[in-house]
């Protein structure tokens, strides 16, 4: 299986989701396999979204969420308020939140909890930054990340986590890492998983990659077996390039399926 997970960011409003949506279930229509795919609109359109993906095999997420579920928290979304829209999925330490917003690994430790305690599926962001990289501490940055938002979770499934590495430096500039720099990453990642989350096999985590995929440079991700699918940024909300990502996906799904 291949996850895609499409990140429109506060680039849409909601007309304009509502018919990225709509534009997505027609990308998928026909297809022999489809893949997972998550659509994480701003939270203002997620009640519409929800009604056009009702019926099918897409899932909604959100970008964000509150670490308590209710109270005096001004301008926070708890996790409760989340799946009584029909919210599936959570992204939790984003780079934008963690460089805009000061988000702490601490934080992300909190939201993970309150979105597993709510039955919700966690999408967690790592990666490093240039300067990490330049200085050769980017499984440094990741351990911590990763090490301290998983502390306390006890999974009972490996369906719940979805880890997407994301360099930082890669975000939103155009530039992607070597595949082999990205696959060691992932075997690097899943061997923290192992040591963080024991009771769990770690080869059955999802750990995806995100970073500027496009249409052009998603194929080369997708074909890799330990890359389990894409975190879509910019490219999620053109649906023409979105369409080629899902194209690319249906391609080694259908492979896949053939040997
Ligand atoms: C993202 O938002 O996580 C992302 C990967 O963005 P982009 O695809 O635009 O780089």
């Amino acid at each position: 299986m291949k996850t895609i997970i499409a990140n429109w960011k506060m680039n849409v409003g909601v007309r304009e989701s509502v018919a990225l949506a709509r534009g997505t279930l027609l990308a998928l229509r026909g297809r022999r396999v489809i893949p997972e795919v998550v659509i994480c609109p701003p939270f203002v359109a997620l009640s519409e979204v929800h009604k056009v993906i009702a019926h099918s095999a897409v899932q909604i997420g959100a970008q964000n969420v509150f670490w308590e579920d209710h109270g005096a928290f001004t301008g926070e979304i708890s996790a409760r308020m989340l799946t009584e829209l029909g919210v599936s999925h959570v992204i939790i330490g984003h780079s934008e939140r963690r460089e805009n917003l000061c988000e702490t690994d601490e934080m992300a430790k909190k939201k993970v909890a309150q979105a597993l305690a709510n039955q919700m599926n966690v999408i967690l962001c790592v990666g490093e930054t240039a300067q990490e990289r330049t200085a050769g501490t980017e499984r440094e940055r990741v351990r911590t990340q990763l090490a301290h938002a998983l502390s306390d979770v006890r999974l009972k499934s490996h369906d719940r986590l979805l880890i997407a590495y994301e360099p930082v430096w890669a975000i939103g500039t155009g530039q992607t890492p070597d595949v082999p720099d990205v696959l060691a990453m992932h075997e690097f990642i899943r061997s923290v998983l192992s040591d963080v989350l024991p009771n769990m096999d770690a080869s059955q985590l999802r750990v995806l990659y995100g970073g500027s995929v496009d249409g052009t440079n998603s194929y080369q991700f997708l074909r890799e077996k330990t890359i389990d699918g894409l975190l879509v940024g910019a490219a999620s909300v053109k649906l023409n390039q979105f369409k080629e990502i899902i194209d690319a996906t249906s391609e080694v799904l259908d492979a896949q399926k053939s040997v």
